[in-house]
């Protein structure tokens, strides 16, 4: 019989909420299916989001709870009995997965947040919590590119770069809840461009969307963003092709470094950045394959399958993970 989860994605703009579906046994988990059926196993509407406040932890927490009695009410009209609540959130969790740990500005008083213990309190189901990146590398690797594959090497590009491994059903957290900020390792060659973390040249400062976007403006580029930036480059602008080459080449060279260090079965690129075509594509696959030991030459780099829905897939999975008997 199919269980459900609720799951939710708490992000800077908007907390968005899902009902996800077990796979059922005749499809298994493991087995590979289009992403249109892989998606029919999460129920998403638009009505179950809402903007993320800005007035602080204790409304942000409210409006979790808001967005989970939405998905509960529909649950309920379906006669459906979530196991528990799965959820991921920007800002380092606490190990145990209840509370945020510590958080940027992105969401202003969300540091300390007891939020596991909130929700449990106002919903009666019981909460999980753990990194929006995180949740999102565990939805591609259970549901989305990686799902077939026993461990993964994520890359996200999009505001900032993140990434992580997974292993079998588990992502790697790391001692401080820190692992896989991929965008703070140096790039030759990009000094004198600040990274958000305040050390110079990051590949975060020059490959990120805004990164990339700052890099091309400071050498005389004008673009408000990186689809700009992206449209200017398929243009024939000169100084666009050859940021969106370094930005790609940077991003390449450093997803097989990771590579090489972790021995994953796949690597997969996703955030807004893998939606981007050839002329970005092309170096960061020719930079990939050229950094790569030659014993894992074979070690493919693909696109994110599950695009905004990831975080949510990956929140509803580890509930199932931990609730279910
Ligand atoms: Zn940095």
């Amino acid at each position: 019989m199919s269980q459900y989860a609720i799951a939710i994605d708490i992000g800077g703009t908007k907390i968005a909420g899902g009902l996800l579906r077990t796979p059922d046994a005749d499809t298994g988990n493991l087995e590979k299916t289009d992403s249109n059926v892989t998606l029919e196993r999460l129920t998403q509407s638009k009505k179950w989001e809402v903007p993320t406040p800005r007035t602080g932890g204790g409304q942000v927490a409210a409006a979790v709870v808001s967005v989970v009695k939405m998905v509960a009410e529909y649950a309920r009209e379906k006669s459906l009995h979530p196991v528990g609540i799965g959820i991921g959130s920007a800002g380092v969790i606490d190990a145990e997965g209840r509370k945020i740990a510590s958080a940027t500005d992105a969401i202003p008083g969300w540091s300390g947040t007891n939020l596991a213990d909130i929700v449990e309190a106002e919903t009666g189901f019981r909460v999980i919590i753990e990194n929006d990146v995180h949740a999102h590398a565990r939805g591609e690797a259970s549901w989305g590119s990686g799902q077939g594959y026993g461990s993964t090497v994520m890359v996200a590009v999009g505001t900032g770069i993140g990434g992580a491994f997974t292993l079998a059903d588990k992502v790697l957290r790391g001692a401080h809840g820190l692992a896989g900020h991929v965008g703070h390792i140096i790039v030759p060659g990009a000094e004198g461009n600040i990274c958000s973390c305040g050390c110079d040249a990051h590949l975060e400062g020059i490959a990120a969307g805004p990164g990339m976007t700052r890099w091309f403006n400071s050498r005389g580029g004008n673009a408000e963003n990186a689809v700009e930036l992206e449209k200017l480059a398929i243009a024939g602008d000169e100084l666009a092709k050859t940021v969106l080459t370094e930005a790609a080449t940077a991003t390449g060279n450093i997803t097989a470094g990771l590579v090489n260090c972790f021995d994953p079965e796949i690597a997969i690129l996703g955030g807004g950045l893998a939606r981007a075509g050839e002329l970005y594509w092309k170096p960061l696959r020719n930079a990939y394959e050229s950094q790569l030991m030659p014993a894992l030459k074979d070690i493919p780099l693909v696109a994110a399958e599950l695009g905004s829905k990831a975080a949510l897939i990956g929140a509803g999975q580890l509930a199932f993970q931990k609730f279910l008997d």
